[in-house]
C-alpha cells in the first residue's frame, strides 16, 4: 500500500461547479424541455432505422437472377444461436434432365435455407462469414409473429425480389463465365442465351418479356436490390392481422348466464 494521499484524476469543479453540482443532473431535463415533442407513428408510419441498422436477412441475386448463394453452410457455423439451417444441393439436379441450368453459379446452391427467428440475436457474425455476400442485413425491424412457426423464415421469405429486367432462375450461367466472373460482378445482364434457353423451357415465365428488353437495348441492366423495409402488404401485415385474430379468439365467450 503506498502512503501517498489519493488524488483523483478528475479536474476540481471551480466555485461555480460546485455550486451547481447538486442540480447538474437535471441539466439533461431542462434541456429536453424545450425541444419539439416527437411522436412515432408506428405501426402506421415505418421509420425507417439508421444505415448501418442490422435486421432481417436477405439472400441476393446477381443481376442476370441467378442467386449468390451456393450452399456453403458457412454462415450456419459461424451462427452462435445455431439459428440458421442450410441444405445445399448440385447445380446439375436442379431441373430434371437440364444439368445446364443453375439455381446460382458453380457447382451447389442453397436448396434449403431456414433462419430460426426466436434464436437470433442479430449478431451479423453469418453475414461476415459469408463468402459470396449472398447473405446481407437489411432495415426490416418487424420480426413478431404469434405462432414459433412464423419464425423460422424459410428461403422463399428470405431470397430477395427479382428486380426488373432480371430472369428467374433456373438457368444457364452466362455463356463465357464461371463463377469468377460472377464475383467479380462482371455479368451485369441476363444474356441473349439465357433468354433463349428460359423461352424454350419456361414459355410463361412472367419474366421473360423484361429480360428480352434488356438484352435488346431497349431497358436498362437491373438493379439488384438492395435492402427494403417491406411494403404494407406482406408478412408483417399479415403476421399483425394473424396476431389480432389470435387475441380475438382467445377473448372469453360471454355466456347468457354471465351477462347482467
Ligand atoms: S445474426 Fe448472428 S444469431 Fe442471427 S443468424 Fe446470423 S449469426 Fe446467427
Ligand atoms: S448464405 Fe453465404 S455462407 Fe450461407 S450457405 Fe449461402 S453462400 Fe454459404
Amino acid at each position: 500500500m503506498s502512503d501517498q494521499p489519493y488524488e483523483p484524476l478528475r479536474p476540481k469543479k471551480g466555485p461555480l461547479g460546485e455550486l451547481f453540482a447538486p442540480v447538474a443532473g437535471f441539466g439533461v431535463t431542462f434541456s429536453s424541455m424545450f425541444k419539439p415533442t416527437v411522436t412515432e407513428q408506428y405501426p402506421r408510419k415505418k421509420t425507417p432505422p439508421q444505415t448501418r441498422y442490422h435486421g432481417r436477412h436477405q439472400l441476393n441475386r446477381y443481376a442476370d437472377g441467378l442467386e449468390k448463394c451456393i450452399g456453403c453452410e458457412l454462415c450456419a457455423w459461424a451462427c452462435p444461436a445455431d439459428a440458421i439451417y442450410v441444405e445445399g444441393a448440385d447445380n446439375a439436379d436442379a431441373v430434371d434432365g437440364a444439368p445446364e441450368a443453375h439455381m446460382s453459379p458453380g457447382e451447389r446452391y442453397g436448396r434449403v435455407y431456414q433462419i430460426n427467428y426466436l434464436r437470433c440475436i442479430f449478431c451479423g457474425l453469418c453475414i461476415e462469414a459469408c463468402p459470396t455476400r449472398a447473405l446481407t442485413m437489411g432495415p426490416d425491424y418487424e420480426l413478431a409473429g404469434p405462432t414459433r412457426e412464423g419464425l423460422i423464415y424459410e428461403k422463399q421469405d428470405l431470397l430477395a425480389p427479382l428486380a426488373e429486367g432480371m430472369l428467374a432462375a433456373p438457368h444457364p450461367m452466362a455463356e463465357g463465365t464461371t463463377d469468377t466472373e460472377y464475383y467479380r460482378g462482371e455479368v451485369t445482364a441476363p444474356t441473349a442465351e439465357q433468354v433463349d434457353w428460359v423461352r424454350e423451357h419456361r414459355p410463361d415465365d412472367p419474366t421473360l418479356d423484361a429480360a428480352s428488353a434488356v438484352v435488346a437495348g431497349d431497358a436498362p441492366p437491373p438493379v439488384p436490390d438492395t435492402h427494403h423495409l417491406r411494403p404494407d402488404q406482406d408478412r408483417a401485415e399479415a403476421t399483425r392481422a394473424a396476431a389480432t385474430q389470435s387475441s380475438l379468439d382467445r377473448r372469453p365467450v360471454q355466456t347468457e348466464e354471465a351477462r347482467p
